[in-house]
């Protein structure tokens, strides 16, 4: 793994008054090239040379330059990366960035200053690893069953590295998860049992919170140790499950696939947004004893609201999601901090224009 140490290396050699953001033409990059323009931080897209006129056809939300490259991969060939740096170059990790350049070839490979602690994509990238840090914080997460056998309640079984989603199914007893599973055996999905993972199915309304949290600023909720927590919006995934209803009275096996095709806004009931703020905030001081410094930057937290049970964790995404793409103007709750419209993209470039301003860039890369 890169030490923390070589990339602040090389990020001192950069000129601060001259830093830009780039990332990968895909997910979020033009809600972060537009907050980046807004903010007056100049951008760099990488892009595929077919992608290119679709993504220049957006005229305010457009890089400042591109780079283009056949595979994405190649970004961690020595001359891109020695071309990112040359140009004071933050890179923002978001999903498809993390996807197709891969969590270790980052952690191991890449040297080019990124916005935010690429330790997390250590901690969020093993779904057990990921588990200790929700035990860590004291959060309400679903049981995880290490044996099939174990199985004595509905539970969701999910693929290592699945997309979104895909292929996950459930099962309430160990012969109906052999039955699937061997049928996944068959159609050469999966070979071994370890590339599953078993978790309680939790009933209930799934919302997904998006955090920022700013080392920069003072604290301000209790639950926190250090920073700022800002809840900056809330989706809600659009699953092909979601339209299960339509086959009815017949349930139609197509339907039973949780891949996300997109985003819906949503938000809570007001008394609801304390306890997000309370969970995120433990998440985060957990965060901090386990990878210092911890969660920088935006988060999301996939969760269950069950009116018996409050809300479950079912997992971490430490960097820009995309329902975030929802608010490229702000959300009902980002109007809550800022008088200006802030889409997450937008939270990002004006953190890293306060961090120079402060002369703190180090505090908020890695
Ligand atoms: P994930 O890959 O963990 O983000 O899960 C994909 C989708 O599966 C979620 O958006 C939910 O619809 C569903 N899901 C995941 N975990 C659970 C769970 N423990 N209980 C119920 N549904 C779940």
């Amino acid at each position: 793994m890169i030490p923390r140490s070589q990339i602040l290396d090389i990020l001192r050699h950069y000129n601060e008054s001259d830093i830009k953001i780039g990332t990968i033409c895909s997910h979020t990059a033009l809600q972060i090239f537009h907050g980046a323009r807004r903010e007056g931080i100049p951008s760099v897209g990488i892009i595929l040379p077919e992608n290119k006129p679709y993504y220049e056809s957006f005229n305010k939300a457009l890089p400042e330059t591109f780079i283009e490259v056949e595979n994405y991969k190649e970004i961690l060939n020595e001359n891109i990366q020695k071309k990112l740096i040359s140009e004071n170059v933050l890179i923002i990790p978001h999903g498809s960035f993390v996807e197709y350049v891969g969590a270790e070839n980052i952690l191991e490979k890449f040297r080019v200053p990124m916005f935010g602690n690429r330790l997390t994509l250590f901690w969020e990238g093993d779904r057990r690893r990921q588990r200790r840090w929700l035990d860590e914080a004291g959060v309400s997460a679903p049981k995880i069953y290490e044996r099939p056998e174990d199985i004595d309640k509905l539970v969701i079984v999910k693929l290592h590295g699945a997309k979104g989603g895909k292929g996950y199914f459930k099962a309430s007893n160990p012969r109906e998860f052999y039955e699937k599973f061997d049928q996944l055996r068959i159609n050469n999905v999966i070979s071994e049992i370890n590339e599953v993972f078993i978790e309680e199915y939790i009933a209930g309304v799934r919302y997904y919170p998006h955090f920022f949290l700013s080392l920069l600023e003072k604290k301000n909720i209790p639950d926190l140790e250090e920073g700022r927590l800002e809840l900056l919006g809330i989706d809600r995934r659009l699953e092909v499950i979601d339209e299960v209803y339509r086959g009815l009275p017949m349930i139609i096996e197509e339907y039973i696939d949780y891949t996300v095709t997109g985003n819906t806004p949503a938000v809570v009931r007001e008394k609801y947004i304390l306890e997000l703020l309370k969970i995120a905030g433990r998440i985060a001081s957990s965060a901090r004893k386990l990878f210092y410094p911890g969660l920088i930057g935006p988060f999301c937290l996939e969760t269950i609201y069950n009116p018996k049970r409050g809300f479950t964790v079912f997992e971490v995404s430490a960097r820009i999601v995309a329902g975030t793409n929802l608010y490229p103007d702000g959300s009902p709750y980002s109007t809550f901090y800022f008088d200006e419209p802030m889409s997450m993209g937008r939270r990002i470039a004006r953190e890293i224009k306060n961090a120079v301003k402060l002369n703190s860039l180090s505090k908020i890369v890695y």
